[in-house]
């Protein structure tokens, strides 16, 4: 028999994460994590929040993570009114729907994106309509510039790595001047170009970021958003409604840190994109196609082997990548890049399949 609260139940489709294997050192190359711990000032910044008793745990965090919010705008040149931070940049993105995004007429976002945006929009009755990209995986600004609800594309886009120049996410800002336009910059420290530099001009731009890529921290749930002061406001506004302490004292102090040695974190993403370089021509002298990425991860198609055997048979040898069984990339396996270590035992496991 059906009851009205168990079809509600039936309708939510949760997004479903890359798996947290139990295992001790396994080649986890499916969640798009960093292969390397964040800087030594994060681990030292989070010892001195906590104190040799614990002390201030007793305490609320600052519901405005203040110091955290100046940190990040100082970084990047704005004021802390232009920050917002929030419980990763999943929940942050939650938010952006709930207070910015209109419910009536259908919001864009690509067909080929982070699937958290159906998830979003599905759980909070906005309705959308996704826009192709092209053969190649590349997002056209043109076929967003019709009347809309709001825009939302990640730049670069997942799980598929490609970027745009800052010159065409402007033309999309520009070209939606009765539209939220979020951008979600998840990667963008990989080898993209920020558009934080837009937001001193226009007022529609929403831009989301996170501390879980390139600073190494997502197991801290810190992601951050920057526009305009009012559209900062709406989401304090949904965020208070929601949860007032959106962070706690350890992730404040921790991401805090983490913004203060600007060294550690270039040097980190240096690291990467040259692993994922060599990664790229590890995958591609193995007959695989790789789309160019600028982000920690690479998606490979082999023209002979299916990508789904491919990601059971690395699982049976603990290797971990993603395959989403999704139209148009179902062909694909997603791989983080990991440590060179990890790409090589990647790289010697499918030689023994497809080599
Ligand atoms: N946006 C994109 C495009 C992502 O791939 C991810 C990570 N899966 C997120 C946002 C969320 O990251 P977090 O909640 O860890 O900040």
């Amino acid at each position: 028999m059906s009851r009205y609260w168990s079809d509600i139940v039936q309708h939510l489709t949760p997004y479903v994460p890359g798996e947290q294997p139990p295992l001790v050192n396994p080649v986890k190359l499916n969640a798009n994590e960093n292969p390397y711990p964040p800087s030594p000032r994060v681990v030292e910044a989070i010892r001195r929040e906590l104190g040799d008793s614990g002390e201030t745990l007793r305490l609320y965090p600052d519901s405005t993570a203040r110091k955290l919010r100046e940190t990040v705008a100082a970084h990047h040149g704005i004021s802390a009114d232009q920050v917002f931070v929030g419980n990763g940049s999943d929940e942050v993105l939650a938010h952006a729907f709930q207070a910015l995004l209109k419910h009536d007429t259908p919001i864009l976002f690509p067909d080929i994106t982070y699937s958290f945006y159906p998830t979003y929009a599905r759980l909070y009755d906005v309705a959308y309509q996704t826009v192709p990209v092209d053969e190649a995986f590349a997002i056209r600004v043109d076929d967003y510039l019709g009347p809309n609800g709001g825009v939302l594309i990640a730049n670069p886009n997942a799980p598929t790595g490609r970027a745009l120049p800052l010159s065409e996410i402007e033309r999309l800002v520009a070209g939606n001047p009765e539209s939220v336009v979020v951008v979600d910059e998840a990667y963008v420290d990989f080898g993209a170009q920020s558009a934080v530099s837009l937001i001193a001009k226009y007022a529609n731009l929403l831009i989301v970021q996170t501390v879980s890529k390139a600073r190494s921290l997502a197991g801290m749930r810190v992601g951050l958003a920057f526009g305009d002061a009012t559209l900062i406001d709406a989401l304090n506004r949904v965020k208070d409604s929601f949860n007032s302490y959106p962070l706690d004292r350890l992730a404040q102090a921790a991401a805090q840190a983490a913004y203060e040695d600007d060294a550690w974190f270039r040097a980190s993403c240096a690291k990467v994109i040259a692993s994922r370089e060599r990664l790229s021509a590890g995958l591609a002298e193995l007959g695989f196609g790789v789309v160019p990425s600028a982000t920690n991860f690479v998606l490979a198609t082999h023209p002979a082997h299916d990508a789904g055997q491919l990601a059971t048979r690395l699982r049976e040898r603990e290797i971990f990548v993603r395959h989403f069984k999704l139209p148009r990339i179902d062909a694909y396996l997603r791989i983080t890049v990991g440590t060179d270590a990890q790409c090589d035992a990647l790289l010697d496991a499918l030689r023994t399949y497809v080599g």
